[in-house]
């Protein structure tokens, strides 16, 4: 089984034009074309990651300037009705007038994590600003996952990336689950896997590294299976299928790669954990 833990899909009317540039260039016209066709629904959506491997696929909120809006309630709307789709929200922390309390709002709507983006929405992830949200998070059990590392999109300032910002954020909130996106690429990989080795709660999704790289990039990767989250940032990557199949051949032991591919984010989501993982299928 397969969880895809980073799935963006556009919510066109308000993407940027820099992201239509980025999508432009990473599909061709033809098939960007039935993407955007295929995708506008929940159902659509969930059949298309369906036909490419994937059981489950977080489907990610963002609202800021770079990139363009997908809001909670879009994210929300889009996955009503279809279990495979689970829906996370995004809460820019100077805007909302009690973090805590639009938190849980959320989560009574059906809400089941967070993404931050401190290097499009330029703030320190722990930044005091935060506390009252990430001890909520921590008391209703909410993963919180923030983009760490560079970004393709003009604008954002990378130094609110650093994985080792969550440092102050993983020892105050031991309990709370933090996912470091993209392993801090490409400057902070080390001090990401740091994080993840030295954190129980401190996980990282792989989503953006070219998966045939992985045990390049996280040369402590072996020791970290249990650490270790696949995300695809589907359509940025438009290979969704080939990802899983290079991760299912990295020369890691099968639980490993069951692990990374499924039961890690399991366990974060509260889905079942896969049955028999050794002997299960496709590892
Ligand atoms: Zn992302």
């Amino acid at each position: 089984m397969v969880i895809d833990f980073h799935v963006h899909p556009p919510y066109w009317p308000e993407v940027t034009p820099n992201f239509v540039k980025f999508l432009e260039a990473a599909w061709d016209p033809d098939e960007f074309a039935s993407l955007r066709e295929e995708c506008r629904t929940g159902a659509g959506l969930a059949s298309y990651l369906r036909q490419r491997g994937v059981d489950y696929a977080v489907i990610l909120a963002e609202v800021n300037a770079l990139t363009g809006r997908m809001d909670n309630q879009t994210v929300l709307e889009l996955c009503r009705g279809e279990r495979m789709l689970i829906p996370f929200g995004t809460l820019d922390p100077r805007r909302e007038t009690s973090l805590p309390g639009a938190l849980t709002e959320l989560v009574a709507q059906g809400i089941r994590g967070i993404k931050l983006y401190p290097t499009y929405e330029f703030f320190y992830p722990n930044d005091r600003m935060l506390y009252p949200f990430y001890a909520k998070a921590e008391e209703l059990g909410v993963p919180v996952m923030l983009h760490t590392g560079s970004s393709v999109f003009p604008g954002a300032k990378i130094k609110y990336g650093d994985p080792l910002l969550l440092d102050d954020v993983a020892v105050d909130f031991p309990r709370l689950q933090i996912v470091l996106s993209h392993a801090g690429r490409p400057i902070w990989y080390d001090r990401a896997e740091y994080m993840a080795r030295y954190h129980e709660n401190v996980y990282i999704d792989v989503a953006g590294l070219p998966p045939q790289n992985l045990l390049k990039y996280l040369k402590n990767a072996h020791r970290l299976t249990s650490k270790l989250i696949f995300g695809s940032d589907w359509p940025g990557d438009r290979t969704i299928e080939k990802n899983i199949d290079v991760i299912r051949h990295l020369p890691l032991p099968p639980d490993a790669i069951g692990r990374i591919l499924y039961g890690n984010a399991a366990k974060l989501l509260r889905l079942p954990p896969e049955a028999a993982p050794a002997g299960g299928s496709g590892a």
